[in-house]
């Protein structure tokens, strides 16, 4: 296993960056699709992008969580809340802003604002132990497959309190992957940096399907900038062979099967739906909800709110932002009129400004690297 300092080293990206220069110049354009958030953070924050030939185009893709929950569940807990039910969840999730439907407040933060129980947690354990009191709680699960477990998991194993349900916010990777590559409108894209985190969920397999079905390479990649440009030589080198593959470069974290027991977990508590994406509509069996032996634990269930269906699915997107476009990788945050003028990390206007895991966020923070 390489060192820390050997994942970080000057020299060795120097190295690697003159190798995939080198075969750039013979393979032509490749745009490569970052999946995820944190690998955006690795790109921008390292300055990766500075590091590649005029060749190599990295986009980033929709692993974003947050940016890509839908506006309706956050009215549904900002009613809650301001009804009186106590609302827990993350940090990003507290800002995530919903439509102001019916005069509500924009987003859970602004509910609390005025008044109303919420709270920010790390994790459903956090909520479990603030619902001891009795109070009727909800947590908003928001995530992918990293944490969806997390929060499921204290329902298979009993631990939930009568007084706490929850909202399955969660959203699976590999079909909004496949979405992407069904619908995407630009020059094709011809790698995809698959993510490391989710990955030691699904086990890197879960991605073999975008090697064999859509001829791309496709590696599982670990989050040091060592990691991510090893991930994009891996991608030229494929295309330069003529090969599309799945490769996992995060041995060091991802087997190929994942994390069983917490796929188990997922697989015993929930059922894969049709599921809404912000600002994209419904993409086939890419969300959870509780299976019915669980509903006491469904707050959506417990308080008669209804899961928006397909044909009640309105865009929800906010006026202006192009955060469906950068999560899609059709647009970059430079492209968007309101970025660092309307839209600030202090004043965030659309969901791509508000999560760590954001691309506006994290071009806003270390600069583009254009
Ligand atoms: Fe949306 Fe703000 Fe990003 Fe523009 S800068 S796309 S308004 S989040």
């Amino acid at each position: 296993m390489r060192s820390l300092t050997d994942l970080r080293s000057d020299e060795i990206a120097s190295r690697i960056s003159s190798k995939i220069r080198e075969i750039a110049k013979r393979v032509g354009s490749v745009k490569i699709m970052n999946f995820c958030g944190t690998h955006e953070w690795t790109i921008t924050h390292y300055g990766i992008r500075y590091l590649m030939p005029e060749e190599v185009e990295l986009v980033a893709g929709p692993g974003c969580p947050v940016c890509i929950t839908p506006a309706y569940y956050v009215d549904a807990v900002v009613k809650l809340a301001v009804e009186g039910i106590r609302v827990m969840t993350f940090g990003d999730a507290f800002r995530l802003m919903g439509t102001k439907a019916r005069g509500l407040p924009r987003n859970l933060e602004e509910a609390k604002q005025d008044g109303a129980d919420v709270r920010i947690v790390y994790s459903v354990l956090d909520a479990i132990k603030i619902a001891k009191d009795d109070k009727e709680s909800i947590f908003f699960g928001v995530g992918f497959e990293t944490t969806a477990p997390a929060t499921l998991g204290p329902i298979s194993s009993r631990n939930l309190p009568e007084n706490l349900s929850l909202v399955i916010a969660h959203r699976l990777t590999p079909p909004i992957m496949r979405y992407v590559l069904e619908n995407y409108p630009g020059s094709p894209i011809r790698g995809i940096i698959a993510p490391g985190h989710v990955s030691t969920i699904t086990g890197a397999d879960a991605w073999r399907f975008v090697a064999e079905e859509y001829g791309i390479p496709i590696v599982v990649s670990g989050f040091e900038p060592i990691d991510v440009l090893l991930s994009i030589l891996e991608i030229v080198k494929q295309i330069d062979r003529g090969e599309a593959k799945l490769f996992n470069e995060y041995s060091r974290a991802v087997k190929a099967s994942g994390n069983e027991r917490a796929l188990k977990v997922m697989e015993e508590t929930s059922d894969v739906v049709d599921a809404a994406w912000r600002g994209i509509g419904f993409v086939p069996k890419s969300g959870l909800i509780l299976k019915e032996k669980y509903e006491r634990y469904d707050a959506f269930r417990k308080y008669g709110i209804k899961e928006i269906s397909k044909e009640e699915w309105y865009n929800d997107s906010i006026p202006g932002c192009k955060c469906t476009e950068i999560t899609l990788g059709i647009a970059k945050p430079t492209e968007c009129p309101l970025f660092m003028k309307v839209c600030k990390p202090e004043s965030p206007y659309g969901p791509c400004m508000v999560s760590g895991e954001g691309t506006c966020l994290i071009w806003a923070k270390y600069g583009s690297s254009e």
